[in-house]
């Protein structure tokens, strides 16, 4: 099966057993929108859970806090987003659909990368044993001349991108013949930017100054939250301050499922930090960050850092950690060395000394910041597609089956009477009213137990319960493991430290 059709097949499968619904699905969707389900939000719990005890728990000066989606409008100007959060935007006018201009240019070096994966493989085919990858890139003519074409293109674009040149953006989609893939026409309009952040109006003002903006990201709540946390907090610098939340992009092109949503949530933490000491927490927060990741167990091959080369003029330092989504590397998460720039920003348009008092050097200073800016929903389908596997079973059936790590598995055990009577019932009742108290269950009395554990696996729930005559007499029941589907007879009195030991938070936790 290829990665697209596995990617079509997770997203079924997501929908079929209530993870990621399409939003307002009964009147058509709304693009780029999309709702949890029962289990998609015990999932998305989970991670945010473990996000927030990695960053609020487990260090003594980092601290949480709740902001406000709606802030005062001038935060977006102190902040740059009102004049420079853009995308470059080009419609065609035939099919009157809107493209982004670096997008469009980014899917054109796609195809011609493919090509060259493709000569490389007829390379592979035809030299067997004795083929050198490397040797064959550097000399194939066709892999060549495919290769200067992206290169000329990737830097033309990263020129035009970084001197603004929407006349260059343009250009270099006629130079390319770009058609459209709707109309198959080059009937562009002029590139132009679009401010990505989405504006409402304040009831009670009728004029401009009444502009209210839903946040394009959850940062800012923190940076003007600063002076508040640090005294009633009574923070010490090194301390950071953690938030998760909803944020709004009015993204103009909007695919690959929850990957790129208009509303989504992100985990942001912003580290305040002496001048002259981001650099070494910039990388600490590298390091830590990835192993946060590592300790899901989704694979150490599908993450990789990509450092910024070319940096935004605030910053002195950045990375992303990008995860091998099923269509490739992307970014998952940035951490972003960003100087003073947003506290003096802020400290400029609101007029209030934005300091902090450092009693060991005894002088004031605006503190440095290393953010570092998690998608939750990216997170979700990272976790989702490394989970989702297609088994074949011995007996020639087939079993969807996710593999989540336990402590974030939705449901946690799932408590079975093998047969709908009396005595089992009340049996498995018993049990589900004591472990309830601590992990979430669920109870299933209809069909047969096979097709029952079909769809627990479905959903990922790493432990089945099965109640049976015997453990009527033997106080035992039958305990399931999800991934070996092995199963063992436990006293009841025991269900209880089996299943903590493993879907605890702290099996994640205790790994970075
Ligand atoms: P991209 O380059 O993919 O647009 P970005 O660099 O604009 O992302 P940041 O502004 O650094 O993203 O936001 C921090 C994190 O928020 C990203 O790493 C990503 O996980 C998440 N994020 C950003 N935009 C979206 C979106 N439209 N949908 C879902 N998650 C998003």
């Amino acid at each position: 099966m290829t990665q697209e059709e596995l990617f079509k097949n997770l997203i079924s499968h997501t929908k079929e057993y209530g993870f990621i619904f399409p939003s307002s699905e009964i009147y058509d969707g709304l693009s780029a929108v999309y709702d949890y389900g029962q289990m998609g939000s015990e999932l998305k719990n989970n991670i945010k859970r473990y996000w927030w005890d990695s960053m609020v728990k487990l260090n003594q000066n980092i601290v949480g806090i709740d902001s406000c989606i709606f802030m005062h409008p001038k935060i977006w100007k102190a902040s740059g987003h009102v004049d420079a959060f853009n995308d470059p935007l080009i419609d065609n006018k035939d099919s009157k659909k809107r493209y982004r201009a670096d997008v469009l240019l980014e899917d054109y070096i796609a195809k011609i990368e493919a090509k060259i994966d493709k000569e490389v493989a007829k390379g592979r085919k035809k030299f067997a044993d004795n083929f050198d990858e490397a040797q064959f890139r550097a000399t194939n003519p066709n892999v060549l001349r495919e290769q200067k074409k992206v290169d000329e293109v990737r830097e033309k674009m990263a020129k035009a991108l970084n001197d603004n040149d929407l006349a260059a953006l343009k250009q270099l989609i006629v130079d390319c013949e770009i058609v459209d893939p709707i109309s198959g026409t080059r009937n562009w309009t002029d590139v132009r930017q679009f401010n990505l952040m989405f504006s409402t109006q304040l009831g009670n003002i009728s004029d401009e100054t009444g502009t209210l903006y839903l946040r394009p990201e959850t940062a800012q709540g923190i940076f003007v939250n600063f002076l508040n946390v640090q005294k009633s907090g009574r923070m010490k610098i090194p301390f950071g301050i953690a938030q998760i939340g909803k944020a709004f992009r009015n993204e103009i092109v909007a695919r690959q499922f929850i990957f790129r949503m208009r509303e989504f949530e992100q985990m942001e933490m912003q580290f305040f930090v002496r001048p002259g000491e981001e650099l070494e927490w910039f990388s600490h927060w590298k390091q830590k960050r990835l192993a946060w990741h590592l300790a899901m167990g989704l694979g150490e091959g599908r993450y990789r850092y990509h450092d910024h080369e070319k940096l935004a003029h605030y910053a002195n330092a950045a990375t992303d950690i990008e995860y091998n989504f099923p269509f490739g590397f992307k970014e998952l998460e940035g951490i972003h060395s960003r100087t003073d720039f947003d506290l003096s920003r802020h400290q400029e348009f609101s007029g209030r000394k934005i300091q902090y008092f450092d009693p060991e050097q005894n002088i004031s200073y605006v503190p440095y910041v290393v953010e570092t800016s998690i998608g939750v929903d990216r997170t979700v389908l990272a976790v989702l597609s490394s989970a989702y596997c297609l088994e074949k079973l011995e007996n020639g059936e087939e079993r969807a089956v996710m593999k989540f790590h336990p402590a974030l598995a939705p449901v946690k055990i799932a408590v079975l009477p093998l047969v709908k009577k009396e005595e089992l019932i009340s049996s498995a009742q018993k049990i589900l009213d004591e472990l309830k108290l601590d992990f979430n269950c669920q109870y299933e009395e209809k069909d047969t137990i096979g097709k029952r554990y079909r769809r627990q696996d479905a959903i990922g729930t790493p432990y089945c319960v099965t109640v049976d005559f015997e453990t009527i007499s033997d106080n035992k029941v039958t305990l399931r493991h999800r991934d070996t589907m092995e199963q063992e007879r436990v006293s009841i009195a025991e269900l209880h430290a089996i299943v903590e030991a493993k879907v605890s938070m702290k099996r994640l936790l205790e790994k970075i």
